[in-house]
Formats: structure tokens, sequence, C-alpha cells
């Protein structure tokens, strides 16, 4: 018999922790909350919940369909794998705060006016409209009362949605305003389904006019890393304090790995300046071009992880070859 989650109404399943309806054992016998209700009203935190594709688009479209304010929120960290077209074009016609989460992880002398600068100009960039941009660091609580009071502003009444891709921080971002704003939970968190979804959505009563903020599943970039990995090498590849960038010098013919997920060699032309922000816990490690294909074969999993040896057979590579001027510094992304 199909039993569901006493808070948000969604079907409870023991198969996979990152799927609505979660729990460890379903009792037949008693009133069960989910693993996110239950801890949400217990401990005022939301576990992420993913999405597949369609599910997303699905989320998406309801979220169209209400009249909310919408929290777009991206990783500063993975810009470029958290701005989503797919996701941008959807929500042009509603009205959106955008939030770069994960501040904490940029060097301190960091400004951040210049990369609300640059989050303008990437949005002017593809014609996107938003109502106002915050940079925030929800681990850290940074800047969470300037969001508070922009989500005062405009809200006019409305429920506020958090959308974004898996990893960005909106369960964490959520989390920070709950605990921040609501130091007496218990009163406020009897969750509701929204009618007409397949209850992905979770509906978490905030403001004193009752109005809600609204949790949505996070999409899993499918073109990013993480994807092509198993969790456990997830806690590498995500940093978790302040990045310092350690700059290498790549002679010619020479290459360095960033642990065994990316190499790059240094083909043609002068000495250059590499500075890498990663994880620290991703190790760099420098050779001569020639020397790469056997440190691959045999360190692969070893020396070079991650990826793990259970992950190698798993991921696929693929080589890519840029110009670089070297007047001017240019970036390399891996997503
Ligand atoms: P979600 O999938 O978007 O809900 O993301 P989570 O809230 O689960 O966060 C994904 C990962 O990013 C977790 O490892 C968090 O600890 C980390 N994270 C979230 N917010 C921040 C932040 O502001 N700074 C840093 N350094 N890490 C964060």
């Amino acid at each position: 018999m199909i039993k569901r989650c006493f808070g948000c109404g969604a079907i409870l399943q023991s198969d996979d922790e990152h799927k609505s309806g979660y729990v460890q054992a379903i009792k037949e016998d008693k009133e069960t909350f989910c693993k996110r209700c239950f801890r949400l009203k217990n401990y005022n935190e939301l576990p992420k919940i993913l999405a597949t594709k369609e599910d997303y688009e699905r989320v998406v479209d309801n979220v169209l369909e209400k009249n909310g304010l919408v929290v777009l929120i991206v990783d500063l960290f993975d810009f470029s794998g958290s701005f989503i077209p797919q996701m941008i074009n959807k929500l042009r016609p509603k009205n959106v705060i955008l939030v770069a989460n994960k501040y904490d992880l940029l060097p301190k002398s960091t400004n951040v006016s210049n990369i609300v600068k640059w989050l303008t100009y990437m949005c002017n960039r593809i014609f996107f409209k938003v109502d106002a941009i915050h940079v925030v660091s929800s681990s850290k609580g940074y800047y969470i009362d300037d969001l508070m009071n922009t989500i005062d502003l405009l809200r006019s009444g409305k429920d506020v949605y958090f959308v974004g891709c898996a990893n960005v921080g909106k369960s964490s971002l959520i989390n920070a305003l709950l605990k921040r704003f609501t130091p007496t939970t218990k009163n406020l968190v009897s969750t509701s389904v929204i009618p007409g979804t397949t209850l992905d959505i979770i509906k978490i009563p905030f403001f004193e006019d009752n109005k809600a903020l609204v949790d949505t599943p996070g999409l899993i970039n499918s073109n990013g890393i993480l994807d092509k990995l198993l969790p456990q090498s997830y806690d590498k590849i995500l940093p978790f304090k302040e990045i310092k960038p350690i700059t290498y010098q790549i002679i010619k013919e020479n290459s360095v790995f960033v642990s065994g997920l990316v190499c790059v060699s240094l083909i043609e032309g002068e000495n250059v300046a590499f500075t890498c922000y990663f994880s620290d816990k991703l190790v760099i490690h420098r050779t001569k071009n020639e020397k790469v294909q056997e440190l691959f074969n045999t360190q692969l999993g070893k020396l070079l992880t991650p990826p793990t040896i259970e992950e190698i057979d798993i991921v696929k590579y693929d080589t890519k070859e840029y110009v670089i001027n070297a007047k001017t510094k240019q970036d390399i992304v891996f997503s």
C-alpha cells in the first residue's frame, strides 16, 4: 500500500536518501514524516532533494505558475555550472533575486561590489533581468541579513521560491534563514503540500503573513565533474574553506595534474604562470609531458585520486587545446 509523508505528502520510500519521501523504514501503523519533514520539524533543517531533468522541468514550470518571488541561487565557485540557460530562460518572466553563494571560499581580498558588477555583466550578456543581486555565504552566515531585507522589500505579500542546481547550497541557505529568523521553529514547521505537484516542493511557513519559503529540488548539472564521480569523492572536490590560490610556472613540455581529474600540458610556447584555485584536498602534481601517459596509467586512483579505484571505470576523459594570449590573463573553468 502506498503511504504518504504526514508533512509534505510525498510518497514514502526507503531506496534513495536524496529523493523525496525518504524514510529509513516505513511503518504501517504510524503517522510517518519523511526525513526532510522530520529534520525540518525537529531541527529546523532541510536535507537536500535532487531532481531528474524531467522532474526539474516540472518543478520550475510549477514555480512559474505561482505568483511568487524567486530566489535563484548560484555557486560562486562554479558559476558557469550553476547559471544554466535551461533554468534562466524559464525564469525570465519572474521577479528574481540572484544569490551568489559560497563567498567565503573566495580569497579575502575579493571585493563584493566587484563580484556584483561581474554578475550584473553576466546577466546582461544574456538579457536576463534580475531585481537584485546578493553575494552571501550560507555556511558562514555572511550577508544573510541583507538578503532578508531585500526579500522583505520585494516579496509584496507573496511566497518565496528557492531554486538552483544541486550543490549550490540551496538547503544550506534555507537552513541559514530558518536558523537565523525562526528561533522558535516548532510553531512554524507544519509543512504543507502545494496542490498539483508530485510533492517535490515543500512549503515552510515563515513570514508573519503566513507566506512561506518554498524549497524545490536541485537539478544535477550533468556537465559537471561531480556527476561523473561517486559521492565519496565530493568532499575532496568541493572546497570547504577559503581557497588559497597557488601559482606554478609551467615550462615548455611540462604538465600539471590536478589529482586524476585534469591534466594541463604546455605543448608549445613560452613558460606560463598557472594559478590554481582548487580545493586543498586535491593533489597538484607536476611532470614532463612525456611522462603523462605513464603516470596516468600507473597512478590513477593512487597518487592521482580522485577518481578512486572504484570510480576509474566510470570517468570519461576529454582532450581540448587552447591557444592562450600571453598578454592577458585567462581562466580555464572545470565545472
Ligand atoms: P544544495 O544541493 O544546493 O541544497 O546544496 P547544499 O546546501 O547541500 O550544499 C552543497 C555543499 O556545499 C555542501 O557540502 C555544503 O556544506 C556546501 N556549502 C553550502 N553553502 C556553502 C557556503 O556558503 N560556503 C561553503 N564553503 N560551502 C557551502
